[in-house]
């Protein structure tokens, strides 16, 4: 993990000094990127995780995390200081693996950076589902559904990794927050729901009536594709 490269594109002097000078403590490269312009144009130089504040002087940070997941799953943690529920689910549905609203801890930063490489790495087998209609290979990070290759976010690859290998059990809404962040965080709830909805979108026929995520009313989750029998 130490050596990892972090694009931090954040305008305000101040806060990107300070997350800079907190992630190097971590042993991380830290590129700062003060415009959207100059961070579309590093981006290329390859980096583990992209810490992307919202609000810049010219490309909003939304249309920046729209433009990487055009051709990129690299790791996006958004900055910002839109705290409303549904800016949170905005963020997440475009394509952010994570969300840190302002004023924010620097600590809390680097554990959800950590928590962020730690998903990304990390192999195991091959999961079939449904007579191969659904197959997971966590070595590649890769989805394929019914033959034809799927891309999921890091997040939504993880979220559905957890459940896909405890087929029948229900998985809380925290516990699913903490398969993704490392750590509970209460009140982030709600954003679990977004993910599952991406998920469903990409992998199930009819989302409404999913063959592979079933939602326990008042509970969470729970993984219900049948596994391949060798
Ligand atoms: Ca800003």
């Amino acid at each position: 993990m130490k050596g990892s490269r972090i694009l931090v594109v954040e305008d305000e002097e101040k806060i990107a000094e300070i997350v800079k000078a907190y992630l190097k403590k971590e042993g991380f490269q830290v590129v700062v990127a003060k415009t959207g312009e100059k961070a579309l144009s590093v981006l290329k130089d390859g980096f583990d995780v992209v810490i992307l504040d919202l609000m810049l002087p010219d490309i909003a940070g939304e249309d920046i995390c729209q433009t990487i997941r055009k051709d990129s799953d690299i790791p996006v943690i958004m900055l910002t200081a839109k705290s409303e529920e549904e800016d949170r689910i905005k963020g997440l549905g475009i394509g952010a693996d994570d969300y840190v609203v302002k004023p924010f801890s620097p600590r809390e930063l680097v554990a959800r950076v950590k928590a962020l490489l730690r998903r990304v790495k990390g192999p195991g087998e091959n999961l079939i589902f449904n007579k191969g209609d659904l197959v997971i290979d966590p070595s590649r990070f890769e989805i394929t559904k019914n033959s034809s290759p799927l891309v999921l976010t890091p997040t939504e690859f993880k979220l559905l990794h957890c459940i896909a290998q405890r087929p029948g059990q229900v998985f809380t809404r925290l516990q699913l927050v903490n398969v993704i962040l490392g750590y509970d965080f209460e009140g982030y709830d709600r954003t679990i729901d977004a993910h599952i909805k991406n998920i469903r979108h990409k992998i199930e026929d009819d989302p409404r009536s999913p063959a592979y995520i079933k939602t326990v009313y008042g509970i969470g989750y729970k993984f219900i594709g049948q596994p391949h029998e060798d």
